[in-house]
């Protein structure tokens, strides 16, 4: 009897335990199950939530393809320079030209040996609306590239659609001064270092504030032409901390020189381009000098002329950087 008791105890004690296991199995269970629903029906309510991520990721993915077609996009700028990608194929280091186009050995004078003919169209003292926008449409139309020797002082947010022009029509951006004013910058002739390489950083400002900070011009011109000054080796000497390099031209159309010997015509002009060059050693490397300011009408209108010139002569057109 005894014996018997003590089995249905351990039977008893046996069953209670299965069924605590059993009942802990199904609590755990249920509590997954709860869980898992709610977040589910989290997703549901707040369906932004998971969406957020996955949006952030696509962000990541999307910025990155971005970035890539940034990079070969022709028409961005060349990072830290004066032209977008697609012109750098015809852009040439302007210290290289003017060296080439020196007029005699003591000034630096270097011999060009390569025999291509190419030939560098510079505006100088623009930007504005009247002349700048009428020279960029025959430009265009002769599919010829140039560079633009700005005057700082005229670089303001009115003219940045002339600006984006000349960068998006395949031409260089280049300096010219900031003021323009001879006084300034040669007192009795002789250079001034600082005044020179401050208005080369002030006119290099007011280009990036419209341009960007990737824009940098190394080009720059001396209102005037170096040619015509004394003692510009340390203001040469202060550009160049700056990286930047001058140059002159060894042709000119004529347009800004005094009344008694400007040219009146179109072919005047051409006549005194063709004229000025063969005074100058350098044949194969020509940069022509012309102005954009206003009032140069006649530069525009021998502008197609001008160019045809040089295209008959078998030169190809090139930018300065
Ligand atoms: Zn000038």
């Amino acid at each position: 009897m005894r014996e018997d008791r003590e089995i249905r105890r351990k039977r008893k004690r046996r069953r209670k335990l299965i069924n605590s296991i059993i009942l802990l199995v199904l609590v755990i269970c249920m509590g997954a199950f709860i869980v898992v629903k709610a977040v589910n029906s989290e997703e549901k309510l707040n369906p932004e939530v998971s969406q957020t991520a996955k949006n952030k990721t696509d962000k990541k993915k999307s910025d990155k393809k971005n970035e890539e077609v940034q990079k070969d996009d022709p028409n961005s700028l060349v990072k830290g320079s004066n032209h977008l990608k697609k012109a750098d194929k015809y852009a040439y280091d302007a210290k290289t030209i003017s060296q080439f186009i020196r007029p005699t050995k003591s000034d630096g004078y270097v011999k060009n040996t390569d025999t291509k003919k190419i030939c560098f169209l510079t505006f100088d003292d623009g930007p504005n609306h009247k002349i700048t926008p009428q020279i960029l449409d025959i430009l265009k139309e002769e599919k010829v590239p140039a560079t633009f020797f700005e005057v700082g002082k005229h670089i303001t947010p009115e003219v940045k659609d002339i600006l984006e022009r000349q960068l998006n029509e395949g031409h260089a951006i280049a300096l010219h001064s900031y003021e323009h004013d001879y006084t300034k910058l040669y007192p009795g002739r002789v250079a001034d270092a600082s005044q020179v390489k401050k208005e080369a950083e002030m006119t290099q400002k007011n280009l990036q504030d419209v341009l960007g900070k990737d824009f940098k011009s190394s080009v720059w011109r001396y209102p005037g032409g170096h040619m015509s000054w004394k003692e510009l080796k340390p203001a040469d000497d202060a550009l160049e901390s700056l990286g930047v390099h001058w140059i002159d031209w060894n042709s000119l159309v004529g347009d800004a020189e005094p009344k008694s010997r400007r040219p009146t015509t179109v072919q005047g002009m051409v006549d005194f381009a063709n004229e000025s060059l063969t005074y100058q050693s350098e044949q194969d490397i020509v940069v022509v000098l012309c102005h954009d300011a206003p009032g140069k009408q006649l530069t525009v209108d021998s502008l197609s002329a001008i160019i045809k010139n040089f295209k008959d002569k078998g030169y190809e057109f090139g930018i300065l950087k």
